[in-house]
């Protein structure tokens, strides 16, 4: 096996046996990007010479932690101190961080060596990476399908074996619906498991920073290097997380998996469905109860999503102004056309449609009729979450209703691009936590990936990846790899 085709879990053992340094594997990752990015596109910024000079310290270092000399990518909106963090926006273009991100800090502590920034939608806004003011990813196993966004970069970084893993954020999907496109596992901890802080906020009450891996075991290993409480974030969760390596084999016997029926309805294609069908009877098999669940409110959740999370937008894109931040208009009049051509050059369309969506829904006149009737739609999904969690442990569905789909095809049509995360955006909203993993295989022009969503209640971080694993565990579709 070639070193870009290890898991992290793989280079950590081969790092820890002396089989190989750091550096090898940073170096076999380089020359990999150097011969699929020109097909991919995943990546939007790699210094070399740093990720080398951070290999070769951890070489001369004794180990340092579960990660020691594994090299991670990361989404372009995650801060590094020195390094560029545009989230993929031409607004920040020239903007280097001031700092860490706590999941950075607690990488370097866990010994990681950071790779490189991955390509996104721009301010994770999108499903496709297409939003992204760069240019578009392409998917490892179509490149002429979207990888999936808002973290298509990570994603199709880790399918394409560029990296190991990476991190990335999920708002309404933005993990989930990119690792079911590209054939990878995607985690959206419980809100406030991971702190935010150092992430560039988009809506800061739905976003979750997780991984993005090759397998559930590789999850696990990221999981627990960044979870934990933060005094940075006052959102950020007091209890410890539980520890998962005892969730890891234990089998699922015992435990009660709820399919929602609203999930199973119009829109979802044949195929897709009948690959997660099969995955929950290959779960009863291994010992778990299917039982039926109900989210009666399932049908309003994109409508909730996208009020809330365009008033949250509105709000904090507020600071990108051209005063502190990246790119500033040349030689306004005064400073209100500062302001308004900073921003009317430096954000893409999608995300101009969302701050005039997220101020108009906060506006004096129609808070009430939107802002506030989305709050206690939000409150009522919520609820259902919570009724279906006293029948079940947890909940099985699609990630997506489609695999990936063509780069272009959605583009015109912002609310087509919105209803690939119909499955994926209720979670958020909830505040509970959802792991995706590859469940089979579909034939379109070519093979494309199914992806099984697992959705646990609040904290019940341990329950989803003792599913997921024992099912990935059961079965052989991460062994498959893209024709590249
Ligand atoms: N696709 C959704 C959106 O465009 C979700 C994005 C995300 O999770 N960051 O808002």
């Amino acid at each position: 096996m070639k070193l870009h085709e290890f898991t992290a879990s793989r280079a950590v053992a081969a790092i820890r046996r002396c089989e190989v340094s750091s550096e090898d594997l940073v170096r076999a990752l380089l020359a990999r990007m150097e011969a699929v990015e020109p097909q991919i596109s995943a990546m939007l910024h790699v210094d070399a010479e740093a990720a080398l000079a951070e290999a070769r310290a951890r070489d001369a270092a004794p180990p340092s932690g579960p990660l020691h000399g594994i090299p991670i990518a990361l989404k372009d909106n995650l801060s590094v101190r020195g390094q560029p963090c545009t989230c993929a926006s031409r607004i920040l273009r020239g903007y280097r961080a001031p700092y860490d991100a706590t999941v950075v800090e607690k990488l370097r502590r866990a010994g990681a060596v950071l790779l490189g920034r991955a390509n996104m939608d721009e301010f994770a806004m999108g499903s496709s990476t297409e939003t992204s003011s760069v240019r578009a990813t392409r998917n490892p196993w179509d490149p002429a399908r979207a990888p999936g966004g808002s973290s298509g970069g990570a994603a199709a970084a880790v399918a394409a074996r560029e990296a190991f893993a990476a991190l990335g954020s999920d708002t309404g999907g933005s993990i989930r619906q990119p690792a079911a496109f590209c054939g990878c596992v995607g985690l959206k901890p419980t809100y406030g498991r991971v702190s935010r802080y150092g992430l560039v906020a988009f809506a800061s009450s739905l976003d979750q920073i997780g991984p993005l891996t090759r397998d559930v075991r590789d999850a696990a290993l990221l999981f627990n290097a960044i979870a934990g409480h933060d005094p940075h974030d006052s959102t950020s969760l007091s209890d410890a997380p539980a520890d998962l390596s005892s969730a890891l084999g234990r089998g699922v016997r015992g435990l009660k998996l709820g399919l929602p029926r609203e999930y199973f309805l119009k829109g979802i294609e044949r195929d897709v469905e009948e690959s997660v069908r099969r995955a929950a009877r290959e779960l009863e098999k291994l010992g778990a109860e299917i039982v039926e669940v109900s989210l009666p409110h399932t049908e309003y959740a994109v409508a909730t999503y996208y009020v809330l999370a365009t008033a949250e937008a509105s709000a904090n894109l507020a600071r990108f102004d051209g005063v502190r931040y990246g790119h500033r208009a040349e030689k306004p009049s005064d400073l209100l056309e500062m302001y308004g051509r900073t921003r009317a050059e430096g954000f893409g369309a999608e995300v101009k449609r969302r701050i005039i969506l997220g101020t108009y829904v906060l506006s004096r006149g129609y808070h009430d009729a939107y802002y506030l009737h989305a709050q206690k739609a939000r409150t009522l999904i919520r609820g259902d979450f919570q009724q279906a969690f006293a029948r079940c442990d947890a909940i099985l569905t699609p990630t997506t209703p489609t695999p990936a789909f063509k780069l272009g095809e959605k583009m015109q049509d912002p609310l087509q691009m919105y209803l690939a995360d119909i499955f994926t955006i209720a979670v958020n909203l909830a505040g509970a936590c959802a792991i995706s993993l590859p469940c089979g295989f579909v034939v379109r022009e070519t093979t494309l990936p199914v992806g099984l969503q697992i959705i646990g209640p609040w904290m019940r971080e341990e329950t989803i990846f003792r599913i997921a694993d024992a099912y990935e565990q059961a079965t052989a579709w991460r062994e498959e790899a893209p024709p590249l």
